[in-house]
């Protein structure tokens, strides 16, 4: 994209709404805008993020063998009203009346309506287990909408769920669900470490949150040092298996981790003192097992090998597709601005043109340009060579092509990796290597 032609609009000023440093960088970076309080528009640049975001988390579902489903944002009362969920989800739920005066809402969460899904379709145990998930937008009435696309009240979130015919075969999907995560946050290079959690409004009784490491995270958790330094290999254990889904589920439990609504002052107690760390993290993903609740309340049955009657178990699992640009930016940013991870940017490379009108510095940056139209944003701008480093640093490109009018009479740009501040001056071809 040329920047002269897009909306990503960087602003020099510090926002004063914004408390946190991701929430200011996203601003600034012109990543988003927001139209109401908790609710934001993504502009191209944000877009390219939640994008990149959304498809790795989409490729490990997929390969944890969830089937992609997609369910309307729009839900009846009447599924809420069958579980029990509509007068006690309170009011984070956003409730509509539509013409007719029927009573709709704008979804939380979707567990009612999967079951609804599965129970007009599936009827026997031949066709379990199952899981699907989504990627959709939901909506939550946030007492205290805040730190930008952390705390909105329109959020993105991946949500899966599985029917399974017993607890034993839950618990390999609950297993599964995990490493997929493991690998879904080793792939968005940022380390968040499962802990034992609280199962709120969705009930059940095993459950784990994912959560990254950060001073300025909502939730309050106690770990075991282990967590820091251990490598958990996500790749090194087969999907399909359920000896390595074991064996990858005894690691990662095998150390405390809670957050506060779990902590146990006495397994906290059996850790050694100089390994106990307390801290501050950010909720990135959250997964449920738990069992019976929904598909006996709605009574979706299956029939079983003996002709018997048989409900579901199910799980649920979600991850903040949203927060987690926000939660990456908390992780990955310096004083100039964001650092992305190559994974993720949205743009893999920012070419600066130093002396936009200058004929010979024009014509590199262009043929620079051609060759990486798909993956780079041309700082095409008539601003000062000053503003495009500021802005170039604040976006967070991995990488920088920059292109001067000295360098490029000798067929020179100075290639910049953004993480490590290092530069070199390199012929064009040579810089196109490096950045692969
Ligand atoms: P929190 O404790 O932060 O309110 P939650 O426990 O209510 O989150 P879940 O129901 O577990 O959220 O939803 C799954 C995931 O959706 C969370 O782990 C989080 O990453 C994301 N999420 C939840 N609420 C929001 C929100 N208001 N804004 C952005 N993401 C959210
Ligand atoms: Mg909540
Ligand atoms: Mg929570
Ligand atoms: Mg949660």
């Amino acid at each position: 994209m040329r920047l002269s032609q897009s909306l990503i609009p960087t602003i020099k000023e510090v926002p004063s709404e914004a408390q946190i440093a991701s929430h200011r960088l996203m601003l600034r970076a012109g990543l988003v805008r927001q139209t109401a309080a908790g609710i934001y528009a993504w502009l191209p640049a944000g877009l390219r993020v939640l994008n990149n975001i959304a498809d790795i988390v989409r490729e490990e579902q997929d390969a944890a063998g969830a089937q992609e489903v997609l369910m309307p944002t729009i839900q009846p009362a009447t599924l809420w009203q069958e579980s029990g969920r509509y007068e006690d989800y309170g009011k984070e739920m956003l409730r509509i009346k539509d013409r007719h005066e029927r009573d709709l809402l704008f979804g939380p969460t979707n567990e009612e309506m999967i079951t609804d899904l599965y129970r007009q379709s599936v009827k026997s145990y031949k066709e379990l287990p199952q899981a699907a998930y989504q990627i959709q937008w939901k909506f939550r009435d946030e007492v205290r909408p805040r730190f930008g696309v952390m705390r909105g009240r329109e959020f993105l979130m991946k949500d899966a769920y599985s029917f399974a015919l017993d607890y034993a075969g839950a618990v390999i999907i609950y297993r599964r669900m995990m490493l997929a995560y493991m690998r879904t946050f080793q792939r968005l290079g940022v380390k968040a470490i499962p802990m034992v959690a609280d199962t709120g409004p969705i009930g059940g009784d095993l459950s784990h949150e994912f959560i990254i490491l950060a001073p300025t995270g909502e939730s309050q958790v106690f770990y075991d040092a282990a967590f820091e330094d251990v490598d958990y290999g996500a790749g090194n254990f087969d999907i399909d298996k359920s000896e390595d889904l074991e064996r990858f589920f005894g690691i990662m439990t095998g150390n405390y981790a809670a957050t506060d609504e779990k902590h146990d002052l006495d397994a906290w107690g059996k850790v050694a003192e100089d390994r106990r760390r307390e801290g501050r993290g950010i909720e990135v993903g959250h997964i449920f097992y738990f069992g019976t609740k929904y598909s006996a309340a709605m009574n979706f049955s299956v029939t079983g090998p003996d002709g018997q009657k048989l409900f579901p178990e199910m799980g649920s699992y979600g991850i903040g597709v949203s927060r987690m640009v926000g939660a990456l930016i908390e992780a990955s940013h310096d004083e100039a601005g964001i650092i992305w991870p190559d994974s993720v940017a949205p743009f893999k490379v920012g070419i600066l043109n130093l002396k936009q009108g200058d004929a010979v510095t024009d014509a590199m940056a262009e043929d620079v340009y051609g060759k990486l139209r798909k993956v780079a944003l041309y700082d095409d701008r008539s601003e000062r060579a000053g503003v495009k480093f500021a802005d170039a640093d604040l976006m967070g490109h991995p990488w920088q092509i920059i292109i001067g009018p000295r360098g490029a009479a000798n067929g020179m740009v100075e290639l910049k990796r953004r993480a490590t501040g290092e530069r070199e001056e390199l012929t064009v071809e040579a810089a196109l290597a490096k950045i692969g």
